[in-house]
């Protein structure tokens, strides 16, 4: 399968279509923002560090993003098409991955911008929590995917928790963060001609749309 990189605003939903694309076609998931969040989890000054980074909504240095990412991208797993959701999130992360998949011998594949309104950004961040058993993502505020009871997960009974960057403060900055360092990056992939943009308002338009991309 095509290699996938996201682009998107926070909570556009690039973890939901990254899950649809691991179930339906096997997809190696890649986000950086969850191998920093297990890496933050460590009782070192590194990951002290990495979790005041993540708690205050800033981006976190590339010297630690590319250690992680590149650890990742040397498993096995990737082989049969991996999905990138998070990186790069500056113009220099993406030069430097350029680097990187000519030394691993690795295909850029399709960049892929996920569309969605301010307000429903807002709305999955603030009213986001997670399963910690699981996984499962729930939101009590959209309307959509609510649980039935606000701290017990639906699939498997595990409890459920708010990540600590999920709040309006730290979406705010991470909203800035994304015009300012991320939305550039659009400019550029469009230059190199590998850029298509979907819908991601809806979960089963997005599956539609980028699965034409695929088979294109
Ligand atoms: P995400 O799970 O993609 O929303 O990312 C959560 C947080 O992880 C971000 O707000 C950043 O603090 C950090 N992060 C994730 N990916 C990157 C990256 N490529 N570069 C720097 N920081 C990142």
């Amino acid at each position: 399968m095509k290699n996938i990189i996201l682009i998107a605003a926070p909570a556009a939903g690039k973890g939901t279509l990254s899950s649809m694309l691991v179930d339906k076609y096997n997809y190696a998931h890649i986000s950086t923002g969850d191998l920093l969040r297990e890496a933050s989890l460590e009782k070192t000054s590194l990951g002290e560090k990495i979790s005041n980074m993540l708690k205050n909504g800033e981006l976190v240095t590339d010297e630690i993003v590319f250690e992680l990412l590149e650890k990742r991208l040397s498993k096995n797993d990737i082989k049969n098409g991996y999905i990138l959701d998070g990186f790069p999130r500056t113009l220099e992360q993406a030069l430097e991955y350029e680097k990187i998949i000519e030394k691993l011998k690795l295909e850029l594949g399709i960049v892929v911008v996920l569309n969605t309104e301010y307000e429903t950004l807002k709305k999955r961040i603030v009213g986001r929590v997670l399963c910690k058993k699981c996984g499962a993502v729930y939101n009590t505020l959209t309307g959509v995917n609510t649980p039935k009871n606000e701290h017990i997960c639906d699939k498997c009974g595990g409890e459920l928790y708010k990540r600590s960057d999920d709040n309006e403060e730290s979406f705010k900055t991470r909203y800035e963060t994304y015009l300012e360092k991320t939305k550039p990056l659009i400019k550029y992939y469009e230059d190199k001609g590998s850029l298509f943009f979907i819908n991601g308002e809806d979960k089963e338009q997005m599956l539609k749309e980028i699965e034409v991309l695929l088979h294109d």
